[in-house]
């Protein structure tokens, strides 16, 4: 284990991209064809400390923020989104836990979090309400132990490999209003969890992806995670920004590997006739300059918006918004041109830019989806709550 003291961004950022080449890129086609969960990653991300990137400090993590999140998240992702998307799941439930912990949380969570012993995720997103994940259904009642929790959760990543589960819930009890929830953490070793077999989507098939149905799970009382009903707090302090910056800088990291494939084939194919290089058609490489810049403006609009956020510059909250957006937008448009581009070896059944572009769709359906986080950016813009 590397864990003890905190390490510089840049350094964190470097082990990332060694396993991302040596652990990652060699299981990446295996794992999606057959959709499995990136267990070498994930083991190889735990004991190079990386787990604790949000820890604090003085608990043996790294207490880093989402500047370095959004860079390990591309860099994952430059070699295997769902990779990215189960080590971001991971960092974002962390953050949530960190955010108001208590010093049971700490112990039973955050240290062995920050030791790479303990996986955690985030289980929002319902059936009933769908997108809208800050209208949680599922139950919490009181019990002589603590809670009962009954409901159930759709598309959990790491669902059934995560140790515990960052849980929304209808508030219980008073403020049970719309819009109000309270969050628990549900360990994977008590009883009363269902697990459904793992959805098997278009693209981002090896993260576990699955729905669990809690029937009257026990959750101890120590693992409410702030007060009963204060929790949308968290959806615009803690979730949105954490989820908003991992899920950027993974899609940012399915831009860049889609260019790079791209620049790549331009710079390398050459016609037998012409003896020239693809490059210098006139038409192709002003494409590619296309898809350079708009790979660039996403990626200075995503690492302008972490650092603004990081220093707690009350004007980020816009930018961020618009940064899974942004990268979303790119990543689509970037594989889907990309595929263009690099004519009949890129349009090879499951090479890696048809994953890419697999990956890159899922980007618009994962809540706050592409629409709803524009409509968020207009709202804000002419001074109206989000929601
Ligand atoms: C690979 C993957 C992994 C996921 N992992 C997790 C996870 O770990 N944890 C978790 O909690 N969730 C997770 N999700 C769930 C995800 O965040 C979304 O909540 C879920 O995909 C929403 O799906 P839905 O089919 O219910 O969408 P619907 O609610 O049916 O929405 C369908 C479309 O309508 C649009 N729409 C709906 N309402 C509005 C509106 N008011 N204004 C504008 N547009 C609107 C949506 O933007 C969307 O494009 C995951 C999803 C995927 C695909």
């Amino acid at each position: 284990m590397t864990t003890g003291q905190p390490r510089p961004p840049r350094e964190l950022l470097a082990l990332a991209q060694e396993i991302a080449r040596t652990v990652i890129a060699p299981n990446a086609e295996r794992e999606d064809a057959e959709a499995v969960w990136p267990e070498p990653a994930m083991r190889a991300l735990g004991s190079a400390g990386l787990m604790g990137l949000h820890v604090p400090g003085d608990l043996g993590g790294h207490g880093e923020g989402l500047r370095s999140l959004a860079g390990i998240a591309e860099a994952l992702a430059q070699e295997s989104p769902s990779t990215a998307l189960c080590y971001a799941m991971h960092c974002v439930g962390t953050a949530v836990i960190a955010a108001r912990a208590t010093d049971y949380q700490k112990q039973a969570f955050l240290e062995p979090i920050a030791r790479g012993e303990h996986i955690t995720t985030l289980a929002l997103s319902e059936a009933g309400t769908g997108s809208h994940f800050w209208l949680p259904e599922t139950a919490l009642v009181h019990d002589d132990a603590g809670y009962l929790l009954t409901g159930t959760k759709s598309f959990v990543t790491n669902g059934g490999r995560a140790d515990s589960y960052v849980v929304s819930t209808a508030a219980g009890g008073e403020g049970d209003d719309e819009g109000t929830f309270s969050c628990v953490v549900v360990e994977n070793t008590g009883p009363g969890l269902e697990w459904s077999e793992p959805w098997l989507g278009l693209g981002m098939r090896s993260n576990s992806s699955r729905s669990v149905t809690f029937a009257g799970a026990p959750v101890r009382a120590e693992n409410l995670l702030g007060r009963e009903g204060d929790q949308l707090w968290y959806v615009f302090e803690v979730v949105a920004p954490y989820f908003l910056m991992a899920m950027a800088g993974t899609y940012l990291g399915v831009a860049g590997a889609s260019l790079e494939a791209a620049r790549e084939h331009l710079a390398t194919r050459r016609h037998s006739h012409s003896g020239e290089i693809l490059g210098d058609s006139p038409v192709l490489a002003h494409r590619l300059g296309e898809l350079w810049t708009e790979l660039q403006m996403a990626r200075q609009l995503v690492y302008s918006a972490a650092s603004a956020a990081d220093a707690g510059e009350p004007e980020a909250l816009v930018a961020v918004l618009a940064c899974k957006a942004a990268a979303g937008d790119a990543a689509v448009k970037i594989a889907n041109e990309a595929m263009t581009l690099t004519g009949g070896i890129g349009y090879r059944e499951n090479g890696k830019l048809a994953r890419m572009l697999r990956d890159a769709r899922a980007s618009h359906v994962m809540s706050p989806t592409t629409d709803l986080l524009k409509v968020w950016i207009g709202r804000a813009l002419v001074n109206l709550p989000l929601l």
